[in-house]
């Protein structure tokens, strides 16, 4: 007998769940409309064996990705541990709205277990049209996350859109219209899919640094506070000060992450302020504005979020959010 193995669909939202009124509409539709197994159901329709797999849908929230929080990835990240624990399944596949993508994968890949990451493959994807559009790209990239599951030898959290695979912490959101909206910064994509099958370029059983580095609580009381703040021409002091002194319904701030020019360079005008938020408790992590390159050399130890890596500033905030939540496992 032919055991069936199972490959899991999640379901959270965006575009590739959306729906515009008119099918001619690329842009006006709301994200987040069509559930999972429906998706699932169109675009899957006869493209696998169904003697040998089986697909299973799981709606865990159903958004636009900007709106994403926290409880949702942290949801997100239990089922798809719960799933790549059962051996049954091949895989996973997370249907994720495409704003804020590399934050949710960021967060899988520095919380998802690294046993678990590297014994299945976990896909995500996404879409740059609704699925209401006369010509979807979300289809397309369903199947290719599926190949990619089927595929096996990916580790470590990976995106697939456009025919791309990137790594969780290389992959980037460069285009707002086109449907190769993603790019791999810091050493390129992983591999392609083609006709279903997945031609890898690089080491695809390779954890990169950081994977499953944090175990979450159960469901935290309190989601550190963390703030991302920009160096510019002409920046002032006023905007940390202000959030020094801000007292919110959930508490000040915990963390600064300062995206400074360049190589690590800040605005003289802020130095006093981002000094009075240290003595006050508050973590400040800097990264680069800059969209690629990581912070080299010394005079940056103790300041500077992870010297010699390639870190975007709201992948820094989802780190500082897990460093200041759960210690990092050695
Ligand atoms: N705003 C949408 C979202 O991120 C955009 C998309 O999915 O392409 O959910």
């Amino acid at each position: 007998m032919v055991v069936k193995r199972e490959i899991v669909v999640l379901g959270m939202g965006g575009t590739i769940a959306g729906r515009a009124s008119r099918a001619s509409d690329n842009v006006g539709y709301v994200a987040g409309e069509v559930p999972v197994d429906v998706l699932v159901n169109e675009c899957l329709a006869g493209s696998l064996d169904p003697m040998a797999w089986q697909v299973l849908c799981e709606q865990v929230v159903q958004k636009d990705s900007k709106d994403m929080v926290f409880d949702d990835w942290a949801l997100l990240a239990q089922r798809v541990a719960h799933h790549l624990r059962r051996a049954e399944v091949a895989g996973v596949v997370v249907t994720h709205g495409t704003d804020t993508l590399e934050e949710g994968a960021y967060f899988l890949h520095l919380t998802i277990p690294q046993d678990l990451q590297q014994a299945k493959p976990l896909v995500m994807t996404c879409a740059m049209r609704p699925a209401s559009a006369l010509a979807p790209d979300g289809p397309q990239n369903l199947r290719d996350a599926v190949a990619a599951v089927q595929d096996g030898r990916a580790a470590g959290v990976v995106v697939v859109c456009g025919g791309e695979v990137h790594a969780a912490t290389r992959v980037r959101k460069t285009h707002t219209y086109s449907t190769r909206a993603f790019a791999s910064v810091g050493g390129g994509v992983l591999g392609y899919v083609e006709e279903g099958c997945v031609r890898w370029c690089d080491a695809c059983a390779t954890l990169l640094p950081g994977a499953g580095a944090h175990v979450l609580p159960e469901r935290p009381a309190r989601w550190p506070r963390v703030e991302v703040l920009l160096s510019y021409s002409e920046a002032s002091a006023d905007l940390i000060d202000a959030l020094l002194a801000y007292q919110g319904p959930n508490g000040a701030v915990d963390g600064l992450v300062l995206a400074a020019t360049g190589n690590g360079t800040v605005h003289s005008a802020l130095e006093p302020a981002l000094g009075n938020a240290q003595r006050r408790g508050v973590r400040v992590a800097l990264v680069s504005r800059c969209a690629d390159g990581a912070l080299v050399g010394a005079g940056l130890e103790g300041r500077a979020f992870a010297l010699g890596q390639v870190v975007s500033p709201y992948q820094a905030r989802i780190a500082l959010v897990l460093q200041l939540l759960t210690p990092s496992k050695p």
